[in-house]
């Protein structure tokens, strides 16, 4: 098809229409928020509400392909849309944007999430507790991002007030990991299966802080056995794009955190640091074109976010020769808000 729909109106939207672009592709985005960073480089923007069935059916009629950039897309009004148009399907979104359905899934693949319970109430919340363990996290079984929704249990076992939403919680133990890293795969129409490099994810407050290559040794030895895993899950989902899986390298073998079924933060490195990025495969996946390369293009990588308020010093990121500046245009550099991401090769 020559038209993407894109279901989600942030950066990753952005990004993923402006490598659409590239190829020749128009981009319709549909986002509620008013003032989305992706319709500016897109050809049509529709703001209208997730639940509005007539508003999206009418969005998806003009698109060849719809995808999302965005995981929290309700499934109910996509299941109006004729299936073949939407890449991944809905049952990538509805095993995804439920952390319990995300760890079931995972676990009848033969991966291993952290020891976790399902929270619904109070009740629940100590046994969760005193069943995993602590130290331990409860977080929102859905919507969470950026590490909003998560509340952190001491090793003293004390709950803290918990805000619980309606859809619930998990309780998950805390993982003593070594380092944190995912696996980016692209699987294409005809179910071929490549990967990138896997780069060590740096978390700060629950953001990511930054991607390194090349990641430690250990993330070698345990990106073979994370890479099966996500290839079994793509596979079970019929998936077509870009799929993310989050792990925790740890002495006891990589621990699964959690997947996103689009493309992902760790992998804004691969717009320079890879032959093909994430962005242009998730296009050519979508779109039934062969897939690109997914090699390296240099063997030391660093993508770094600007968050806030770091996005405003531009004539010092620009003045370091060796980076690559992405900026967002986002209106308001709000604490905690990603604003744009700086890629360094060599
Ligand atoms: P994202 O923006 O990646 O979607 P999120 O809000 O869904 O983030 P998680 O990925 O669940 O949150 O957690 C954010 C970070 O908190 C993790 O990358 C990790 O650094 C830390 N973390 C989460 N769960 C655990 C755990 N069980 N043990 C140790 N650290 C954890
Ligand atoms: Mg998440
Ligand atoms: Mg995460």
């Amino acid at each position: 098809g020559s038209t993407i729909g894109i279901l989600g109106g942030g950066q990753l939207g952005r990004m993923l229409a402006m490598a659409a672009a590239q190829l020749g592709y128009r981009c319709h985005v549909y986002a509620p928020e008013d003032d989305s960073v992706a319709a500016e480089v897109s050809a049509r923007f529709t703001c209208a509400d997730w639940h509005d069935a007539e508003a999206l059916a009418k969005f998806a009629a003009d698109c060849d392909v719809v995808t999302y950039e965005f995981e929290n897309v309700p499934v109910g009004p996509l299941a109006a849309l004729p299936q073949d148009k939407l890449a991944p399907g809905t049952r990538a979104l509805e095993v995804a944007q439920d952390r319990v359905n995300e760890k079931r899934f995972v676990e009848e693949l033969g991966g291993r999430p952290a020891p976790w319970r399902a929270v619904d109430d109070a009740a629940t919340a100590r046994a969760a507790v005193a069943e995993v363990g602590a130290p331990g996290i409860f977080k929102t079984r859905r919507d969470g991002y950026d590490g909003k929704g998560q509340w952190r249990v001491g090793a003293d076992g004390e709950i803290p007030a918990l805000d619980l939403p309606e859809s619930g919680l998990v309780y998950e133990g805390f993982v003593t990991f070594d380092c944190e890293f995912s696996v980016i795969l692209v699987r294409g129409r005809d179910g071929e299966v490549c990967f990138w490099d896997s780069a060590r994810n740096t978390h700060e407050h629950g953001i990511l802080a930054r991607s390194a290559l090349p990641a430690p040794a250990i993330v070698a030895e345990q990106v073979d056995e994370a890479r099966a895993l996500a290839s079994r899950v793509a596979e079970a989902l019929g998936y077509v794009g870009v799929m993310t899986a989050e792990f925790f390298a740890t002495s006891q073998g990589p621990v699964f955190n959690e997947m996103a079924p689009r493309v992902h933060n760790s992998g804004h490195w691969t717009i320079e640091g890879a032959v093909t990025s994430q962005f242009e495969n998730h296009v050519r996946a979508i779109c039934g074109l062969p897939l690109g390369d997914t090699a390296s293009v240099s063997d030391r990588i660093v993508m770094e976010n600007l968050i806030g308020e770091e996005a405003l010093a531009v004539e010092r990121h620009l003045s370091d020769p060796a980076a690559h500046l992405h900026l967002y245009g986002k209106a308001e550099a709000r604490e905690g808000r990603k604003m744009g991401h700086l890629t360094r090769l060599g």
